[in-house]
């Protein structure tokens, strides 16, 4: 190329760049630890002292991460999905998946150098001597979560099939697996998975068609797997009825499938094909024929479901904390666009109309953080023996499961439109933001499912919410610096909510109100989890005005032909506290 076509050239990059200053970053080169105010503010609060120490900087580099490499990692891995490839060259039925590098990369971070899957069930992983608490598990999952969600299906499961394994599997089997699924060689490791749903049933597991023979002293497994996520996994735990087993759920037993057997070869099944998804994309989710594939029987044969409802549960808790990540990478990138664009002669922050736009996408953002915080504590204090704490769990699991997936949804909407026509255009997160926040109101059990577990199970069957309003009763108590008025508030509207789920679960015919009831208790929990924390030392006390607005905004009536002064706005909304006024503007502070 000579100089002058090199210098026309220039002059047209230019021309085509001009204009590039308006439109506003994303958060891109972020550290998605150190912007996060609210989770700074909550971990040592969590934690016990030394291991918030120990793993600060784990914290720290996982969120440049998340705002750097795995950011471009993931955007990449999106837009190159995996491809199933149903034979070999030599035409054998060894169906293979390829994974774009992009993908493999971030298995890397994940398996490899983090661990996630290893963390919380052996010592070794980012240097710890003992297993991780739950409390950080979770924390570096809503990290890893900002910049790609689809891999985390895989690295959660892997998680919780070993915990089945652990938990239920005989000694045999335990030496078999464990030390393939504990390892943190992403080359030879064996990940896991777990497949139930079927054609017949997702909500319904009773309906599952699949079926176990013992045949020449072995299970083996007949049927056909719907739904598939981490569809080729090295073990996958699934439930089907043995020959002979009652109907309905009481007749399922739990397996763990392997992908290879022990001499090598392939077991008899295969991917049928992958599921072109909305979100999710990075990550295989498939159908899967069985054709009497060996597989184990993994505990007592007449307790299947009741075994792999911790594997669901453990899911459940984990999609409760993507979602929240999910929230938080929205309202980053709502910071930034409000922050950077320009419109009307004024920096779009400006405007009063926009600035209520991002308090309501800023105050399901902070709640779920501080209920999966709380879950994650219950389970380590469960862990550790509290008498209450697992029914604090039980209850908790579905709550933010149920509340922060249908939340996402909103939030994601809410912060793609702050981006204007760029939120709706497939080079800028937000539209794989908004395309992924939807598959957390299916996975899992859809929201019905998850309310009325809330509520005819958890409130109804073992009054778990007794031991949650035991603990947020004490947690009022101890907020003794946020003024008594607005704790008395609060201590009434968890009455209330209280009293609503017992009504709905003791009438059959109250069942259509189990969703609201449901959110209810949600709000409720987080308002109060928020005032308290907003009253220890090191915590933004503003953390309480969020605790008012979900007051306000979702267990109040309001009159929408008579606006009250807006909270954001208006002084009408000032909380006294004892060492000091604040007002709800300041909030953007929280931001
Ligand atoms: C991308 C993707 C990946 C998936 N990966 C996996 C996987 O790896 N493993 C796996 O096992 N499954 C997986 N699933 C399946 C998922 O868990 C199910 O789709 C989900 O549980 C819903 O089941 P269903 O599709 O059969 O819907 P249905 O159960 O038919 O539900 C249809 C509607 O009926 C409602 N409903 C059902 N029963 C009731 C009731 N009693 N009261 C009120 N309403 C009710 C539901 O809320 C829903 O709105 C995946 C799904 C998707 C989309």
């Amino acid at each position: 190329m000579d100089a002058l076509s090199i210098s026309r050239n220039a002059a047209s990059n230019e021309g085509r760049g001009r204009g590039a200053e308006h439109l506003a970053p994303d958060g891109a080169g972020q550290n998605f630890y150190a912007i996060d105010r609210g989770l700074r503010d909550l971990l040592p609060l969590y934690l016990a002292a030394d291991d918030f120490q120990k793993l600060e900087p784990h914290f720290d580099r996982l969120g440049e991460l998340a705002g750097g490499r795995l950011d471009e990692l993931a955007r990449m891995a999106d837009k190159h999905p995996p491809v199933l490839h149903p034979r070999d060259r030599f035409g054998r039925d060894e169906d293979w998946i390829d994974y774009h590098s992009s993908y493999r990369e971030m298995e890397n971070i994940a398996f490899g150098d983090f661990q996630f899957h290893a963390m919380s069930h052996r010592a070794g992983a980012l240097g710890m001597e003992r297993p991780l608490p739950a409390v950080a598990k979770y924390a570096l999952q809503y990290l890893f979560v900002q910049a790609e969600f689809g891999l985390m299906c895989p690295i959660s499961v892997t998680d919780t099939s070993i915990h089945l394994i652990r938990k239920f599997a005989d000694k045999a089997l335990q030496d078999y697996l464990l030390p393939k699924m504990l390892s943190g060689d992403v080359a030879t490791m064996w990940k896991g998975t777990q497949f139930m749903t079927e054609r017949a049933g997702g909500s319904d597991v009773g309906a599952i068609e699949t079926t176990a023979r013992f045949e020449d002293g072995e299970w083996r497994l007949y049927g056909d797997k719907w739904f598939c996520s981490h569809a080729d996994a090295d073990v996958a735990l699934m439930l089907a009825r043995p020959d002979g087993a009652a109907e309905g759920t009481k007749g399922l037993a739990l397996f763990a499938l392997p992908r290879r057997l022990k001499n090598g070869r392939r077991n008899a099944y295969r991917i049928v094909r992958l599921k072109d998804k909305l979100g999710t994309r990075s990550m295989a989710s498939g159908e899967i024929l069985l054709d009497g594939a060996v597989a184990y029987l993994v505990g007592d044969i007449d307790a299947g479901l009741k075994q792999m409802m911790e594997q669901v549960n453990l899911s459940r808790l984990s999609h409760g904390v993507r979602a929240a990540a999910m929230m938080r990478r929205c309202l980053n990138e709502a910071m930034v666009c409000a922050r950077g664009r320009r419109a009307f002669g004024h920096t779009i922050i400006d405007y009063a109309l926009l600035r209520r736009q991002l308090l309501k996408i800023a105050m399901p953002v902070e709640q779920s953080l501080s209920m999966f915080l709380f879950a994650a504590s219950a389970m380590d204090r469960a862990h550790a023996g509290a008498a209450d704490a697992a029914n604090i769990l039980r209850i908790l699991t579905p709550l933010l499961k149920f509340r922060a997936c249908r939340d996402n949804i909103t939030v994601a909407t809410g912060a793609m439109e702050v981006r204007g026509g760029n939120g709706y255009i497939e080079e800028w997160v937000n539209a794989r933001l908004v395309r992924d926040a939807h598959i957390g109101v299916l996975w899992e059990g859809t929201s019905n499912i998850n309310a009325l577990d809330i509520i005819t199970r958890a409130v109804g069957k073992s009054g778990a919410h007794r031991a949650l309003g035991a603990a947020l009763a004490k947690l009022l108590d101890e907020a003794s610096a946020i003024p008594a008025a607005f704790r008395n508030r609060l201590h009434g509207k968890i009455r209330q909510a209280f009293d609503f789920a017992e009504r709905v679960a003791a009438a059959p015919a109250q069942e259509a109100h189990a969703r609201a009831a449901a959110s209810s208790l949600y709000h409720s929990t987080s308002a109060a989890l928020m005032c308290w924390e907003a009253s220890r030392p090191g915590v933004d006390a503003r953390r309480a005005l969020l605790a008012r607005l979900v007051l306000d905004q979702r267990l109040s009536a309001r009159n929408p032909l008579e606006p009250e002064a807006f909270d954001c706005e208006g002084g009408a909304a000032e909380l006294i506290f004892a060492e000091r006024k604040v007002s709800l503007p300041e909030i953007a502070g929280l931001l």
